[in-house]
């Protein structure tokens, strides 16, 4: 695993989470605590948290337990801080923009879970197996700091399963039908009595996430911008009551012909940049087929590769489309903050770590 001395850093880099009271937070708070190249030195969130103890602030949700020494930190407001070049973002969509804005003006590196930045045209929307070199686009912002971007928890999921097809074979189109954890509607997130023995068949704004940034991550970087990938998705969401874990239904039709063995064969030989560098939140196989008749399952597989590994099974003849299979993903690790983490980790070996901090 590449260290903090590879990156020639004596220290571990201090770093704030903003949004740490919420569901994608303490995914954040958990998997930091842990981190090698990472240290926390601020909490944030809004002002109903602020001034309060982590613990307080928080209805603590994670199976792991929560660190003593992070019940106690208090939690702040959301202001950029001199000793932290790195900020991990879970802020509510409704305030992000503008507070992700702030920490870049003052020269943090931003690596953001909401939606607000996705679509810039200078911002990356990265998925650290399949479009490293689109964090050349960041190198164009104004701000003193950077931004880049961490997809819809549906899309990393749905284009990671594709990204192997896509090289091997091209794409014409993609027809997508989510299955979506409970745990993607954040804290407290849909009621008990609207989900318990129920399918809710819409999710705000879900649908267009997944059909516009598929086509921005493979899409490819020309003369400084993002030429979009030109195949359609049409994709169906819904939330189901399954605590975590995104189920995909997915059928695609391929550019050029392909054998059931050939895709089998683009899965399982599909690495990507995170393992070459030796990064540590890198799945060892960022897409795992499951030869078994009942798979993937959530709750049997979405811990596969520590939760960033994407498990695909069913692999299909589709009479409309070619093929068609079922993908899953841990929508608060590899499709929130342990995406994040890693893109973090990618951008910072590319170089995009305020220099000061250095
Ligand atoms: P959440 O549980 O509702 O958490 C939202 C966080 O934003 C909380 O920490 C909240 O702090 C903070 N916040 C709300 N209003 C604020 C304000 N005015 N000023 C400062 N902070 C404020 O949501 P979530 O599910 O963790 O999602 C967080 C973000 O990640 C969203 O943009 C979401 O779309 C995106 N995302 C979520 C998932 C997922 O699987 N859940 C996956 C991918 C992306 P308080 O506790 O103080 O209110």
């Amino acid at each position: 695993m590449r260290t903090l001395q590879d990156l020639g850093l004596s220290e571990k880099i201090p770093v704030c989470v903003l949004g740490a009271t919420g569901s994608v937070g303490q995914r954040f708070v958990s998997l930091l605590a842990e981190h090698p190249w990472f240290d926390i030195h601020a909490l944030m969130a809004s002002d109903r948290s602020a001034g309060k103890s982590y613990a307080e602030a928080t209805t603590w949700v994670q199976s792991a337990p929560l660190p003593d020494s992070l019940a106690a930190m208090v939690v702040q407001r959301c202001e950029p801080r001199e000793d932290c070049p790195l900020a991990f973002s879970s802020l509510d969509s409704s305030v992000a923009g503008g507070i992700e804005s702030s920490f870049a003006e003052a020269g943090s590196l931003v690596v953001s879970n909401a939606k607000n930045h996705r679509m810039d045209a200078d911002v990356p929307l990265i998925v650290p197996e399949v479009n490293p070199a689109h964090l050349e686009l960041a190198t164009r912002q104004q701000h003193r700091g950077t931004i880049i971007t961490n997809p819809n928890c549906s899309t990393i999921g749905v284009v990671l399963a594709l990204k192997p097809l896509f090289d091997a074979f091209g794409i014409e189109a993609v027809s997508v039908v989510t299955l979506q954890a409970v745990s993607g509607a954040g804290l407290p997130g849909v009621s008990s009595l609207q989900i318990l023995g129920n399918v809710l068949p819409y999710i705000d704004g879900e649908e267009d996430k997944l059909e516009t940034e598929s086509c921005k991550i493979l899409g490819e970087l020309t003369g400084g911008s993002i030429d979009f990938a030109s195949f359609k998705v049409s994709a169906a969401c819904n939330r189901v009551a399954v605590i975590d874990g995104h189920t995909f239904c997915v059928s695609v039709q391929l550019t050029k012909e392909a054998t059931r063995d050939d895709l089998l064969s683009a899965w399982d030989s599909f690495r990507g940049e995170p393992q070459e560098l030796e990064l540590p939140s890198a799945p060892t196989k960022p897409v795992q087929y499951l030869t078994e008749r009942v798979a993937p399952q959530a709750r049997l597989h979405r811990d596969l590769g520590r939760g960033m590994a994407v498990s695909v099974g069913r692999l299909r003849d589709c009479p409309v489309l070619d093929f068609k299979f079922v993908a899953l993903s841990h929508n608060t690790l590899r499709g929130a903050a342990g995406g994040a983490m890693l893109a973090a980790e990618l951008a910072i070996a590319h170089g995009l770590l305020p220099e000061a901090s250095r």
